[in-house]
């Protein structure tokens, strides 16, 4: 579904991706982990088109380096960007029908309105409620409601547990293997908690200073020495 291929992005004159190449199949989840400033978020801005990029992303065959923003995300490639930019003076509602704004089957729009509220209940308890005032947990499962009112095929997601408790975290991670379960939706996943990241996923990718050190199915990287002693804190 999605072949990144060599991609290189420069600030200036950091070079923060080096040749970075992976693919996602169609129903998978895919996770890309490692430390701070290892390159996930540039990789995702890079797919995105945030980005000046060298390199090639191909999503179902297409070409699609280069096209702009809104085309990728007319494509269906919904970006959740980290620290999650919900539109804080609006409320939940609001909020899940901005993602919706490029689709005008209403039908379709009410039926995905009420599967995101099945999926997080605490959202359908709040729905007059301004997203500022939501916790970061809600504000986290408001941002994954937008993007699922988008009627994604590839769902990004940067980094979902940051800064959450772990008992919401599991909530969040719930409801994202429900998404692909239910629905096969197809989810790239950027963590910087490779633990429960990999538990989640089916392969994963470990990225360290802009490159892609190593790859495998995910439950096995769970048990590699190397994952484990980098990133799992283990000796
Ligand atoms: P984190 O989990 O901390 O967000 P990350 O793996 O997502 O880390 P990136 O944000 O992709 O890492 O950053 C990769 C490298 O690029 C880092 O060295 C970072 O300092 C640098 N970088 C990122 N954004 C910019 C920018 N706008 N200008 C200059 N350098 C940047």
């Amino acid at each position: 579904m999605l072949k990144v291929d060599d991609l290189n992005v420069y600030y200036g004159g950091i070079h923060a991706l080096r040749g970075v190449t992976f693919e996602i199949d169609q129903g998978q989840i895919v996770t890309l982990v490692g430390s701070n400033g290892a390159g996930k978020t540039t990789t995702l801005r890079a797919i995105s088109s945030l980005v000046k990029t060298k390199g090639s992303v191909k999503y179902n065959g297409e070409e699609i380096t280069g096209l702009s923003s809104e085309k990728i995300v007319e494509k269906g490639i919904i970006h959740v960007p980290e620290g999650r930019r919900i539109f804080t003076a609006l409320t939940v509602e609001e909020n899940l029908l901005m993602g919706a704004y490029l689709r005008n089957d209403k039908d379709g729009i009410n039926k995905d309105l009420e599967f995101v509220y099945k999926l997080f209940p605490r959202l359908k308890e709040r729905v007059k409620q301004l997203g500022g005032t939501l916790s970061g947990g809600e504000q986290q499962m408001l941002a994954i409601g937008r993007a699922i009112m988008s009627a994604p095929k590839l769902l990004m997601l940067d980094e979902p547990s940051m800064g959450l408790a772990p008992i919401v975290i599991d909530e969040i991670f719930e409801a994202i293997k429900e998404l692909n379960k239910s629905n096969g939706l197809t989810v790239l996943l950027v963590e910087q908690n490779a633990n429960i990241a990999l538990q989640l996923a089916d392969i994963g990718y470990v990225i360290e200073t802009g490159e892609i050190a190593f790859t495998g199915d995910a439950k096995d990287l769970l048990y590699d020495d190397r994952v484990r002693k980098a990133y799992l804190g283990e000796d």
